[in-house]
C-alpha cells in the first residue's frame, strides 16, 4: 500500500469540531472590531523577502531563523508572511491609505514560522491584529487596549489574562540606553550565555527577554530604561497610564518588555497567561510610528497589536466552561413513507425562504423515525419536523422539540412562526 501523506510539520488541520469553536470566537472579535469602528484588510500571504527583513529587523528571532523564504521561479526571494504589520504598511503606502489620513484597521489569517511545535506554537499559525494609523497621541493606544479588554470580557476569560506595559522610547533615548546597558553587560559576561553574549552587540535589549534565570537574576541590577526615557515619550507614558486608570484597566508597568520585533517605539504590551503553561502571550503590540517611513512612505504615527488564535482558543476552553461552540443544526427534518423526501424538501425551502438565518439539516438516505431521530440528536438540534404520509396528504406536520420531548401537530404554513418561538425559547435557556 502506499504510504500516506501528511500535513506538514507544526501546521494543523481543523476540524469540523474545531471550527465550530473558531467560528464563534472568530464572530465575538469580529463583533468588538466593529463597534469600534475598523475595517477589514486582507493582503496576500507571500511577499518579498525584503519587506519582513527591514520591517522585523535582521537581528530578530522572526528574520534570523524563523522565516519560510524560498525563491520562486524567476529567482525573486519570497517569504510567507510571519506577521501581520509589514503587509499593512506595505499594502497602506501602496495604495495611498496612510498619508495624512487616519485608518483603523483589522486583519485575519495565517502567519508562518519555522519554530520548534508545541503547545500553543506552531509553523502555521492564526492572528488576528488591528492597526491604526494617523494618530499619535496616547488616547488611541488606550482605546487598543480597551477593545483587546472588552474581547476578553466578552468571551470569559477577563480574569485569565494581565496587562504588561512599558515605553521604550524614541529611537535616540533607546541607543543611550543601549550604550549604558552594553557597558553593564561587558562588565557581567561570565553570567551571559551564548545567545545572550552574541544578542549583546547585535541586538542588546533582546537580552532583557532572555529566559535564563541567572541573567533574570543579573538583570536585577541592570540600569533599566525608564531612566532613559525622553521627555516626550515620558509624558506620552504617563498620558496611557492615566487613562487606562480612568478605564477601569490594571496593568503593571514591566520595564524589562521590550518585544521581539525592531519596529517598536514608545508603548509596548504584552496580554499575558498563566493558564497556558510556557506559551503565555496570547495578544501583543504596540507604537511603531518609524515604520511606515522606513518602508517608504511619509512618515505616519502607527499603533498596533496581534493576538494568536490558537492561544486564544486554548484558553478560552481551559478556563471557560460556559463557552458554546457555533451550532451546525437547530432543526432536523424527518421524512419517512412514499413520496414524503420531496415534500420534506420543499417544506425545508419554504423554511428557509422565511428565516434565512435558520440551520434546518433534512434528513437523506431513509431510515426508520428511531434512526432519524438518533440522527437530530447526534446532529445537536433542537426541534425535529416529522413528516409521514398522512402529514403530507394534509399539509400538516409535527413538531417536536427535542429537549423535553413536547410535540405537536401544525398546518404546514404555521411552521416558520412556531419554529422562530421554540427558538427563542430554547436560545434563552
Ligand atoms: P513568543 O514570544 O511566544 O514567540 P512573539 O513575541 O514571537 O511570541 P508576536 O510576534 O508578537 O509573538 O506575535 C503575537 C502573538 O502571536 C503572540 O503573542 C502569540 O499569541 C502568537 N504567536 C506568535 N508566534 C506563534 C506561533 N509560532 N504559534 C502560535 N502562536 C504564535
Ligand atoms: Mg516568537
Amino acid at each position: 500500500m502506499a504510504k500516506n501523506i501528511q500535513a506538514i510539520r507544526g501546521m494543523n488541520d481543523y476540524l469540523p469540531v474545531d471550527t465550530a469553536v473558531w467560528q464563534r470566537i472568530e464572530q465575538t472579535l469580529k463583533q468588538v472590531l466593529a463597534s469600534y469602528g475598523y475595517s477589514e484588510i486582507r493582503t496576500p500571504i507571500v511577499e518579498q523577502t525584503p519587506l519582513f527583513k527591514r520591517a522585523i529587523g535582521e537581528v530578530t528571532d522572526v528574520v534570523e531563523k524563523e522565516m519560510y523564504t524560498f525563491d520562486d521561479r524567476n529567482g525573486e526571494s519570497l517569504t510567507l508572511r510571519p506577521e501581520g504589520t509589514a503587509s499593512c504598511v506595505r499594502a497602506g503606502i501602496e495604495h495611498g491609505l496612510l498619508y495624512n489620513q487616519e485608518q483603523r484597521l483589522w486583519y485575519i489569517g495565517p502567519m508562518f514560522r519555522y519554530e520548534r511545535p508545541q503547545k500553543g506554537r506552531y509553523r502555521q499559525f492564526h492572528q488576528i491584529g488591528a492597526e491604526v494609523f494617523g494618530l499619535q497621541g496616547p488616547d488611541i493606544d488606550a482605546e487598543l487596549i480597551m477593545m483587546t479588554a472588552r474581547w476578553w470580557k466578552s468571551l470569559g476569560i477577563a480574569d485569565h489574562v494581565r496587562l504588561e506595559l512599558n515605553s521604550i522610547g524614541s529611537l535616540e533615548a533607546r541607543a543611550s540606553y543601549r550604550d549604558a546597558l552594553v557597558a553593564f553587560l561587558e562588565q557581567h559576561k561570565e553570567v551571559l550565555d551564548e545567545d545572550c553574549k552574541r544578542r549583546m552587540y547585535s541586538n542588546p535589549l533582546r537580552v532583557l527577554d532572555s529566559k535564563n534565570p541567572d541573567v533574570q537574576q543579573l538583570l536585577n541590577d541592570a540600569p533599566v530604561l525608564g531612566d532613559y526615557l525622553d521627555a516626550d515619550s515620558r509624558e506620552h507614558f504617563d498620558g496611557l497610564c492615566q487613562l487606562l486608570d480612568a478605564a477601569g484597566i490594571a496593568y503593571t508597568v514591566n520595564q524589562r518588555l521590550v518585544r521581539g520585533l525592531d519596529y517598536y517605539n514608545r508603548t509596548v504590551f504584552e496580554w499575558v497567561t498563566s493558564s497556558l503553561g510556557a506559551q503565555g502571550t496570547v495578544c501583543a503590540g504596540g507604537r511603531y510610528d518609524g515604520l511606515v517611513e522606513q518602508l517608504g512612505g511619509r512618515a505616519t504615527p502607527a499603533v498596533g497589536f496581534a493576538m494568536g488564535l490558537e492561544r486564544l482558543v486554548l484558553l478560552v476552553q481551559a478556563v471557560n466552561p460556559e463557552f458554546e461552540p457555533t451550532r451546525i443544526v437547530d432543526v432536523y427534518v424527518i421524512a419517512s413513507g412514499a413520496g414524503v423526501q420531496s415534500a420534506a424538501m420543499q417544506l425545508a425551502e419554504k423554511l428557509r425562504d422565511a428565516d434565512p438565518s435558520l440551520k434546518l439539516m433534512t434528513n437523506f438516505g431513509g431510515g426508520n423515525f428511531k434512526k432519524q431521530f438518533a440522527r437530530a440528536d447526534k446532529w445537536g438540534a433542537r426541534v425535529a419536523l416529522v413528516l409521514g404520509e398522512e402529514e403530507v396528504a394534509n399539509n400538516q406536520v409535527v413538531i417536536k422539540d427535542l429537549r423535553n420531548g413536547e410535540q405537536q401537530k401544525l398546518e404546514q404554513h404555521e411552521a416558520a412562526a412556531t419554529l422562530a418561538a421554540m427558538l427563542k425559547q430554547t436560545a434563552a435557556i
